[in-house]
């Protein structure tokens, strides 16, 4: 080895070791006759002092050196002299007397500095990313990956579980997204399609009596980039047989949360994790992915509105719709250009519109007046509404109150987002908090905007809910599936579902999918197979990877937690990828660019 130690691992210690030391140049400064080298490795920085008097060869060196070279030092560890300790530093207490400085290797001036903890533009930090990762702050993003999918790795070992990988170049396995797909040369004209998941695959291996399967398996899934999509992601993808939901939740929860409390020990949970149903996680939070580090349920005012002289609120309930809202603590007085934002973002949802209703401070709730309250609707209010409206969103004096009026879907998707913004501008969402909570209970099938058909709500795969199955044809919208979601933090963390193990049932629901018997076959033959020879009931989840370290890491994107993403574009900026390919190689897969 180049070198006997890391160079964040010195200590006071270690006073008077001989070390070597091999790293990059993180900073140089020249005091005079000394010159102090800030030494970087993997490990930390260590102050290197190279002294003319003592190293005579060494000092002009040491004097060429500029960031980012790459350099070996032979020296002699010594404690600070007091008054230039440096606290911030874990190696603070020591410097390295340098008896020898070799230069390894020479950088040009690095696009961005290593030493600067400055915003860089992401196009950069991913076209130079090995000089990316080389910042502190990302190599500990890797590192905490590394130890969040041993930690998972070795938790299911202990628990019987076999790893077993499957293969990328396969046939489309739907998970939503369009397929990536790669053409044969062997066979001109047909392709192998990238699996959107390992889903087919891990039901195959529950038939074939594996009990109980992981895998850290890469997902490819073309579809329209949202800011924490990739084209390409990890999951720990996991199946078990012979479970119900319970038993799969049991052990998620056992993992996660064990898995925080040795990897990121400072994070607070909510234990057990909270269990909703989709419906009420919609009611009482407007998505599926509610932020639970915080309170702010939004309430059913429908009974208090029915009968309001308010049309708004009236006409809602007459078409089937409903009235809810939230109370924000504090904001009763909110300035009008920020109660306007606030009413541009319930329409943005899809709301109509939105109520807003400020309470005075030192007023109790429950003698307010309308005149009392300050809201464009005061007027078309009575009082027994008005305290109506407090008592249900629990709003106290000074708090203001946010009414949706509508039908049940967009009202819900608007007051959710407002509850995200309030939990925002008010910092009510502990930094320190991994809210898990399982969602269940989904709607077995969507309504799909575009085709008007219907689609998997999870995917084609998943189990009605017990009792459900006889309105698959006839009622598709009002089967519930055994499906699950772990949510944290208002992301979804890992979906999952028991699934279909028989024939008939799951010919049905591709059916109403819209496959012809055709393409159920062409496409689902493999499985439909092998739900003849005795495939066992099974089920399973597939936390992503990615969005858990970005979560445990407190970072805003999943690019930062892989070494090699891809930007928002699907492009690759280090590699150029995708670029194209030389005639030549078309050819031989029988293929021309049109
Ligand atoms: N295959 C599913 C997905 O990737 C997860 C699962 O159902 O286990 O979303």
């Amino acid at each position: 080895m180049l070198k006997t130690i890391g160079c964040g691992q010195l200590r006071s210690a270690d006073a008077g070791r001989e070390v070597v030391l091999a790293g990059w140049v993180h900073r140089r400064r020249d005091h005079g006759g000394l010159i102090f080298v800030d030494l970087r490795d993997r490990d930390g920085l260590v102050q290197v002092v190279v002294d003319p008097a003592s190293a005579p060869d060494s000092h002009p060196v040491a004097g060429m050196l500029r960031s980012e070279w790459v350099v070996q030092v032979t020296g002699t560890v010594s404690e600070r002299p007091e008054g230039s300790r440096n606290p911030d530093l874990a190696t603070g207490d020591v410097e390295v007397e340098a008896a020898e400085v070799r230069v390894l290797a020479e950088s040009r001036t690095p696009p961005f500095y290593v030493n600067e903890d400055v915003e860089v533009d992401e196009l950069l930090r991913l076209r130079y990313r090995y000089i990316d990762l080389r910042r502190p702050q990302m190599a500990r993003v890797l590192a905490l990956r590394h130890r969040v999918v041993k930690f998972i790795r070795d938790f299911l070992d202990a628990r019987d579980f076999l790893e077993v990988e499957t293969p990328i170049l396969i046939k489309s396995t739907p998970e939503g997204a369009r397929d990536y797909i790669v053409p044969s040369r062997v066979h001109p004209g047909s392709f192998y399609a990238l699996p959107q998941s390992p889903q087919q695959l891990k039901q195959l291996l529950m038939a074939a009596g594996v009990e109980r399967y992981f895998q850290i398996a890469r997902c490819f899934r073309d579809e329209d980039l949202r800011a924490d999509r990739q084209p390409e992601h990890t999951q720990l993808d996991l199946e078990m047989s012979f479970v119900e939901r319970d038993d799969v939740l049991a052990l998620i929860e056992e993992l996660f949360t064990s898995l925080v409390a040795e990897v990121t020990p400072g994070r607070k949970l909510i234990s057990p994790f909270p269990r909703l149903t989709h419906a009420e996680a919609m009611a009482t939070y407007g998505t599926d992915k509610p932020d639970l580090r915080f309170g702010m349920p939004i309430a059913d005012l429908s009974a208090a509105a029915a009968d309001s002289g308010f049309r708004v609120f009236s006409a809602a309930i007459e078409s089937g719709g409903v009235v809810r809202g939230l109370a924000a603590p504090g904001q009763g007085a909110m300035p009008r250009r920020r109660l306007d934002e606030l009413v541009d973002l319930a329409r943005a949802r899809g709301a109509a519109g939105l109520v807003w209703m400020g309470l005075p401070d030192g007023v109790d709730p429950a003698g307010l007046t309308p005149e009392q309250v300050r809201s464009p609707a005061a007027k078309f209010l009575s009082a027994g509404e008005v305290r109506a409206i407090a008592s249900a969103t629990g709003a106290g004096a000074g708090d203001l109150v946010l009414i949706v009026a509508g039908p049940a879907g967009s009202t819900a998707a608007a007051l959710g987002q407002l509850r995200t913004e309030m939990g925002r501008r008010l910092g009510l969402a502990d930094p320190d908090m991994v809210a898990f909570a399982f969602v269940y209970d989904f709607p077995l099938f969507e309504r799909d905007d575009e085709s008007g058909g219907w689609t998997a709500a999870h995917h084609a795969f998943t189990m009605p809910k017990a009792g459900h199955a006889p309105a698959i044809e006839s009622d598709p919208g009002s089967v519930l599936a055994d499906s699950y979601d772990l949510v944290a933090n208002g992301y979804e963390m890992a979906s999952g579902s028991i699934r279909v193990h028989e024939r008939g049932l799951q010919e049905r629901i591709l059916r109403v999918l819209g496959y012809t018997d055709e393409q159920i076959d062409q496409r689902f033959g493999q499985l439909l197979g092998a739900f003849e020879y005795g495939t066992p009931p099974h089920g399973g989840i597939a936390p992503g990877i990615d969005r858990l370290v970005m979560v445990l890491a407190g970072l805003e994107s999943i690019r930062d937690t892989i070494a090699f993403p891809k930007t928002q574009s699907a492009v690759d900026p280090l590699f150029g990828a995708p670029g194209p390919v030389e005639d030549r190689h078309l050819g031989e897969l029988g293929l021309r660019i049109v």
